[in-house]
């Protein structure tokens, strides 16, 4: 008799336990093991599943007697257990490439240093609203595997990180989109920026002349690239202005331009729903997308005009007494709250309306990249972390008035004392949440409650 297949899943989450449920369901004998805590709800799925597993320790005899490993993208290469792996040279895939070898769904998969949660978001909301059986997938939503093993679609639309990326290789996109890449997880990386880089361009691996490359034409990082890189794939590129081949742009009227051999596509910029030059790139690529997947062009224009957007994500959360209030928690790095700050009005007769408040976990920060913004916009900043030495000393005397906050309430109270009507406060903070809370997430309900609070009162 042949013998079963033995895949070992590393990493107890969404991506791990629907691999090994779709390992099981084809027949592999499965072992999950997680160094970590397993959540509740996911060991319940695995014991309904019958599929053994373990969690605080890995044991190493077991995973060593692996034909293939599927890792969760969380744990890193160097980890003792990846490691012994390795020695003995045990192939390791991610569970992305592990699923992609059952199912013939056409793949939009989309990938950059910052805006893959939105535009995969997006593009699902416009694929979906136009009546396609579509699921979404990586780092949003349900796993892949789980998908393709228990509810499969036509179309998948996929958020891929670059440690997803790395342990990819027969894996293809249909339609691959690169919105942008600026130096993020370098420690992952070596500190080397051409290895991040090298795995973001994973994405275009496999392509052949019928898949679509979609790009921001104006990335210097990717301009350099491309320049080394061959792909037979048709290329797409994006920019905010007409230039070479572009195929979306937005043209002298303000009309944001869709041009595809399948559809043309031309809309005014001020019925897109998300708004900030960041989220017009956004659109673009997850226009195109859909041009490249046959949506009619009223469907690509009604869903990008009624998105509703993503929380967390320049969310608006409300007005009080005249003053905006905007959550941007997950601005977790410098670039991001750029985006954010162009978004946001410019002062009017010298007058700046921007109330923003920074500070949390620095990652090896660099703030001189939004100084020159935050002197056009911002009248205030509102600093909110444990330590805020580093913020104080570089923004001070650069902004009218700087408070120096060590807990969300005390943010909250600071930003109400700061901003008059017509004003917006934005919690942007440029930094991990770690200091003061769980995660991003948890820093932006707290933000959230907290201004509903205010209405209360
Ligand atoms: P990711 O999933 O890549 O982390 P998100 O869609 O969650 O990206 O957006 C994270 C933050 O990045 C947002 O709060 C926004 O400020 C910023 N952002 C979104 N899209 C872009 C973009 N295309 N370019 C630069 N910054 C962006």
């Amino acid at each position: 008799m042949e013998q079963k297949k033995k895949l070992i899943v590393l990493g107890g989450g969404e991506s791990g336990v629907g691999a090994a449920i779709l390992a099981k369901d084809k027949g592999m004998e499965v072992f999950l093991s997680d160094m970590g805590a397993i959540a509740p709800r996911y060991a319940a799925m695995l014991d309904a599943e019958g599929i053994e597993w373990e969690q605080g320790h890995h044991t190493m005899e077991r995973i060593l007697q692996a034909d293939e490993v599927v890792k969760s993208p969380g744990i890193p290469p160097t980890s003792p257990v990846m490691l012994a792996i390795a020695e003995k040279g045990i192939p390791v895939i991610s569970e992305i490439e592990f699923a992609g070898r059952y199912t013939d769904a056409k793949m939009v998969c989309i990938t950059g240093s910052n805006g893959k949660t939105t535009t995969t978001m997006l593009t699902y909301h416009i694929l979906h609203d136009a009546g396609l059986n579509v699921g979404m997938a990586g780092n949003v939503g349900k796993s892949l595997a789980l998908q393709v093993a228990r509810e499969p679609h036509d179309v998948y639309v996929i958020e891929l990180s670059s440690f997803q990326l790395e342990n990819m290789y027969d894996f293809k996109a249909n339609v691959a989109v690169l919105l942008n890449i600026t130096p993020d997880h370098l420690d992952r990386y070596d500190y080397k920026m051409q290895n991040y880089v090298n795995a973001k361009f994973r994405i275009l691996n496999n392509l052949t002349p019928e898949d679509a490359f979609i790009f921001w034409q104006d990335d210097p990082v990717i301009e350099a690239q491309l320049r080394q890189v061959v792909t037979e794939a048709k290329m797409y590129p994006f920019s905010d202005h007409i230039e070479n081949n572009v195929k979306a742009y937005v043209d002298d009227k303000n009309e944001l331009v869709l041009s595809t051999p399948e559809t043309s596509l031309i809309m005014p910029r001020a019925e897109l729903s998300l708004s900030g030059l960041h989220n017009l790139y956004n659109s673009m690529a997850a226009g195109l997308s859909a041009c490249l997947l046959d949506i009619k062009k009223e469907d690509i224009r009604r869903a990008l005009g009624n998105f509703e957007g993503v929380e967390h994500r320049l969310e608006f959360v409300d007005e009080i007494n005249g003053v905006r209030w905007i959550n941007d928690s997950k601005a977790t790095n410098v670039n991001s709250c750029w985006y954010a700050l162009e978004s946001m009005p410019a002062a009017v007769d010298g007058r700046k309306e921007v109330v923003l408040i920074l500070g949390g976990k620095d990652k090896g920060n660099d703030y001189s990249e939004i100084e020159p913004l935050v002197k056009d916009k911002v009248k205030a900043i509102v600093c909110m972390g444990k330590d805020n030495a580093k913020l104080l000393d570089f923004f001070t005397g650069k902004v009218e008035k700087i408070a120096d906050t060590h807990s969300l309430d005390e943010a909250v109270a600071a930003c109400q004392e700061l901003a008059e009507s017509g004003d917006t406060v934005l919690l942007s903070p440029c930094c991990a949440s770690f200091d003061l809370f769980h995660s991003y997430e948890e820093r932006g309900r707290m933000f959230k409650d907290a201004v509903r609070e205010l209405k209360n009162k």
